[in-house]
């Protein structure tokens, strides 16, 4: 079924309107092909993440009871995550550092794509849980639920991380930018669907949270932290607060230059909706790096 499941979400890549540019940024696609990864629900790592995430960070059958759906042992659940790689040309245009009113921020054609990833990511997960109710399964996705919120304490998380669970099927490993580096890359978005599906389980090469990254497996590189504006990277890892202000500054000059163009998202945050946002992020730290596209210790 996992064939199908490709091919099914190869063609979505390949022809939703969600997947795509404006014209003035060339109307092409904002991401390649997708890679996919599947995970047991009753994986002992899941339990894990609720010390190294957070005590809320939901298991999968924790979060399946959370949607209503009838009671069944964790070990029949699967988990499928699926990256979604920004293309090329994307990748290639935000290289260069670019200064706006003296902030250093993104390429455009980033901020675009970055904004416009939620709601392709939403309904790439409402397409697959549709693909699996029409094969006569049950499926939810983290995403969509009303169980995920951010959860904003001395620091934040959320209860369904999908890098986690990225990295639970195998796709990746994390890193000292934080970001999950995949054989495609780090410079992309995660998304994840649970279902009662069979579906066959792809193994984790190795349970090294940190495995892909050339300064954790090697020593060197650190190239993610001189490109940081916000000094938010130093060798004992990534600083979120710093991220985050510095993501906010961004933002409020994107948003000033392109924000009639920009989509909303809704956050939930302590279990409580906030307004509407426009989120484009930052990403310096992805760009023009060792494992902006591929996996830097297989290619080294
Ligand atoms: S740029 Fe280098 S040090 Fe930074 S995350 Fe990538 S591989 Fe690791
Ligand atoms: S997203 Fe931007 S501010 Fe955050 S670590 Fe990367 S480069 Fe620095």
């Amino acid at each position: 079924m996992i064939n199908e499941i490709y091919s099914y979400l190869e063609s979505f890549f390949e022809t939703s309107k969600l997947n795509r540019l404006q014209e003035n940024y060339g109307g092409g696609r904002i991401f390649s092909n997708p890679k996919v990864g599947v995970a047991q629900g009753d994986d002992p790592i899941f339990q894990k993440f609720k010390e190294v995430v957070g005590p809320e960070h939901l298991t999968p059958l924790e979060l399946w009871l959370a949607e209503d759906q009838e009671t069944i042992e964790a070990s029949k659940l699967r988990i499928l995550s699926i990256v979604f790689p920004f293309v090329d040309k994307i990748r290639n245009e935000s290289k260069n550092i670019k200064k706006l009113s003296r902030v250093i921020v993104p390429a455009e054609i980033y901020s675009v794509g970055r904004n416009y990833a939620n709601s392709f990511k939403q309904e790439t997960c409402r397409q697959i849980i549709g693909f699996f109710e029409g094969n006569g399964y049950k499926a939810i996705a983290g995403m969509l639920s009303k169980s995920f919120s951010i959860i904003l304490k001395k620091n934040f998380y959320s209860t369904w991380s999908e890098r986690h669970i990225a990295f639970a099927t195998g796709l990746g490993t994390f890193s000292l930018h934080e970001g999950l580096i995949t054989d495609v890359g780090c410079n992309i978005r995660l998304a994840s669907v649970v279902t009662d599906a069979p579906l066959k389980i792809t193994t984790r090469k190795s349970d090294n949270p940190y495995g892909n990254c050339l300064y954790y497996a090697k020593g060197i590189c650190r190239e993610c932290e001189e490109r940081c504006p916000a000094n938010a990277i130093d060798e004992n890892g990534h600083d979120k607060i710093k991220c985050y202000e510095y993501g906010q500054k961004v933002a409020r000059k994107i948003i000033a230059k392109i924000g009639p163009i920009l989509k909303p998202h809704i956050r939930c945050v302590n279990r409580k909706l906030r307004p509407p946002t426009y989120p484009v992020g930052c990403a310096f730290c992805q760009f023009g790096v060792p494992c902006m596209d591929k996996n830097p210790i297989i290619n080294d």
